[in-house]
């Protein structure tokens, strides 16, 4: 909506979205299951198992203020172990065990009235402007973010004249292009072969399968390209050098917090990323030419990241 002020943009009316703040905090495994459960304001939460974690989300308020000064408070974070406590009677569900959080804003399509749980988190694309060419996603799902992009793609290429039909809904999810239908799933892999190949440890080359399904070929072809690919970024994450150079290069990574926050898990590993973030800063720094104040900047960025997701600790 900002951005539509600024561009003058107004026909859908002064507000198309409606934002609203949730919360997850991760606490130690306590079930291998995924648990639904309803809160005593009527809401739905869960509990599911997520790297060596129990993650906890969410909670649904409404937010107006800067999405990037956001972090989960304590009262949020309260309000959640309370909801799970009486469904999953661990000694564990308690502050102290929560090992990180994270806040985020969903963009919702404006609704008036409706508390902020109760919005529809249904995507709609709002075209406006000039020959239709101002376009606004409201809501949707990671779930449902191919049909919004072949929505969103073939609209674009509308406005612009062209007809080329997207093909998304053919392709397979990993990256590789591969036609739906005629691949194998599995969903368990034995890597001793990989490791006799290449000196990479199970850990090593589980994450890798884990991370980026078989697209994990890529990385070790880089590896071999590579003279310390094989070596691990933090001595206690298997991650490896070569991944670092793959998400620079591949994945379109352009900040630490890209990196060790949503390439890889390091960021939410239980060190949160502090025992190696200046060493694969430095590496990756190399990797993308960042200069020295570059570097320092990302480097107090990522400390500025774990700090407010440990805010909840004192408010
Ligand atoms: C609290 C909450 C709970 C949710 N729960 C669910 C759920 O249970 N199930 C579900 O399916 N979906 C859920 N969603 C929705 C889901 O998170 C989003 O649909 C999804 O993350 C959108 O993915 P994206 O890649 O399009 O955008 P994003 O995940 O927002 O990624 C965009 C990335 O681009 C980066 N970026 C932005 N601008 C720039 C720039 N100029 N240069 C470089 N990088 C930039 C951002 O930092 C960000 O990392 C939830 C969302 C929230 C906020």
């Amino acid at each position: 909506d900002r951005l539509r002020e600024l561009a003058g943009v107004r026909e859908a009316g002064a507000r198309v979205l409606r934002t609203t703040k949730g919360i997850h905090c991760l606490l130690p495994r306590m079930t291998e299951h995924a648990v639904y459960l309803s809160t005593a304001d009527d809401r739905m939460i869960f509990v599911i198992p997520w790297r060596q974690f129990s993650m906890v989300g969410t909670t649904d308020t409404d937010f107006d203020g800067d999405p990037d000064r956001l972090w989960a408070t304590r009262e949020e974070v309260e309000y959640l172990l309370g909801a799970v406590r009486p469904a999953l009677p661990d000694p564990r569900v308690t502050l102290d065990q929560v090992v990180y959080t994270y806040a985020g804003v969903r963009p919702l399509a404006f609704e008036e009235g409706s508390s902020a749980s109760r919005v529809s988190r249904d995507h709609k694309v709002v075209v406006e402007g000039d020959g239709g060419r101002f376009l606004s996603i409201t809501g949707t799902k990671l779930t449902c973010f191919r049909s919004l992009a072949e929505e969103v793609g073939d609209r674009v290429m509308r406005a612009l004249g062209r007809r080329v039909p997207s093909r998304t809904a053919e392709l397979t999810l990993d990256g590789l292009d591969d036609e739906a239908g005629k691949i194998e799933a599995r969903t368990w892999m034995d890597v001793s072969e990989e490791m006799a190949a290449t000196g990479l440890s199970r850990e090593t080359l589980e994450i890798l399968v884990e991370t980026y399904g078989r697209g994990f070929a890529r990385v070790l072809a880089l590896l071999r390209k590579l003279p310390d690919g094989a070596e691990r970024l933090c001595p206690r994450n298997p991650e490896i050098v070569a991944q670092l150079h793959h998400a620079v290069r591949e994945e379109m990574a352009v900040s630490l917090q890209d990196f060790l926050l949503r390439r890889t898990g390091i960021g939410q590993s239980p060190c949160l990323g502090l025992d190696c973030f200046e060493s694969v800063g430095r590496r990756m720094g190399e990797l993308a030419a960042w200069s020295p104040r570059r570097l320092q900047a990302e480097l107090e960025a990522y400390q500025a990241q774990v700090e407010r997701s440990l805010k909840f600790r004192h408010v």
